[in-house]
């Protein structure tokens, strides 16, 4: 295992985890895209030992332990080998989690996804290449990437075309051409090894330099929110998505609905991205999926009001965070009005991958936070954050902090 890398911009991996407020944190996908449901129980019980007792899985999908240290990252590595999981290596080149099983995707890039991912290591772009460059295929479907960010996007164009486009995600990336999937495969290929040439800093926007660039697309605007609870899928067959509040839960709750989730006949748990897992099996176990989901705390429901919080990691997790944000996330959804609006909190003013927000509240020194352009004590942070929501206008959606 090398050293733990301090740098921003790296990216932590299993055997390169990368250190945090409260140690080193580890992250992995599997190769496979997807666990058995007694790999996930060993998984979760494994990083239940070895790291600080909770689990997390991002906003991109992927699953992350933390508080470790060189010694428990080691052991955890390990026992991921002793599983049989295989995690993903070299430049990520995703695809939606239920590509070739959603009867709804425009659609199904995952044998896109292969032959690029081959390419590319065949070739050995990935030591050429910054650790977070990456490409998206997205055939779109129930829980498509189109939030995702990429340095190359391929996004269905229906026709069997895919659309090439930059640095962005579906609403935000600049869109190149249409082209067929044995086009894209090469496009794909070709504009990974020019980002190559530029050096490890390169990502896919240095490729939208100078006369030729072409005009910027618009913001990212509303996205429909990702499904919560059954999704249909082949005939006789469902997954039920779940997801963890605030994107963590305790490694012991995960291993328990992977372990139920076995006892139930759930053939396989995929990750999903929004902080989410996939239960995938027979059509009639979808709703016992989401009673077991209920049961053990996660989000089951699409009116759940934790999917009206998020949360960068905050306090103790980021050495940089004045705001224990993850509790904060827990009152505040507590407290919160049906059908209100949203909220994000950051731990600093970095305000790290900070999505749209009606309300957005950032840790400004130790004890205190700001919303609305007004700084208080953070005693006061639910009250005045509720009041904020209250007040909220929607004109001024997204801009409120
Ligand atoms: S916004 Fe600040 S506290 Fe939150 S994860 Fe980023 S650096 Fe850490």
């Amino acid at each position: 295992m090398s050293a733990p890398d301090l740098r921003r911009g790296a990216c932590p991996t299993l055997l390169d985890p990368m250190a945090t407020g409260d140690g080193l944190l580890a992250r992995l996908v599997p190769a496979s895209g997807r666990f058995r449901p007694s790999e996930l129980a060993g998984l979760a019980e494994a990083a239940g030992r070895r790291g600080n007792g909770v689990v997390e899985v991002t906003a991109r999908g992927s699953f992350q332990i933390r508080g470790l240290d060189p010694s428990s990252a080691e052991a955890l590595a390990a026992d991921v080998a002793s599983l049989g999981i295989v995690p993903r290596t070299g430049v990520p080149v995703e695809t939606g989690p239920l590509a070739g099983l959603d009867p709804t995707e425009t659609a199904d890039g995952s044998a896109l996804a292969r032959s690029i991912a081959e390419s590319v290591s065949r070739a050995g772009l990935a030591a050429r290449l910054g650790p977070k460059v990456s490409v998206v295929i997205d055939g779109g479907g129930a829980v498509p990437l189109e939030s995702t960010l990429a340095d190359i996007r391929l996004d269905a164009a229906g026709g069997g075309l895919w659309r090439l486009a930059l640095a962005g995600t579906r609403a935000t990336a600049t869109p190149l051409e249409e082209m067929s999937a044995r086009e894209a495969e090469a496009r794909t290929f070709a504009l990974l090894g020019i980002i190559a040439g530029l050096g490890r800093r390169a990502r896919g926007r240095d490729l939208l330099t100078g006369a030729e660039q072409p005009p910027r697309r618009a913001e990212q605007g509303d996205v429909p929110p990702l499904p919560v609870g059954p999704i249909a899928l082949r005939p006789g067959e469902s997954a039920c998505r779940l997801v963890l509040p605030f994107g963590e839960v305790a490694a012991s709750t995960l291993a328990a609905v992977a372990n139920e989730a076995t006892a139930l006949g759930i053939r396989e748990i995929r990750l999903s991205p929004g902080h989410g897992l996939l239960l995938i099996g027979d059509a009639a176990l979808a709703e016992r999926s989401r009673a077991l989901g209920r049961r053990l705390g996660f989000v089951a429901d699409p009116g759940d009001p934790r999917l009206r919080v998020s949360a960068c990691a905050g306090a103790p997790a980021c050495a940089s965070a004045h705001l224990d944000t993850k509790h904060l996330a827990g009152e505040l959804a507590a407290a919160m009005e049906p059908g209100a609006e949203t909220i994000h909190l950051s731990g600093c003013s970095k305000r790290c991958a900070e999505p749209k927000a009606a309300v957005r509240v950032v840790g400004t020194s130790a004890g205190h936070f700001s919303t609305g352009g007004a700084e208080m004590p953070a005693a006061e942070a639910v009250p005045a954050i509720l009041d904020a929501l209250r007040t909220h206008a929607p004109s001024r959606r997204g801009h409120a902090a």
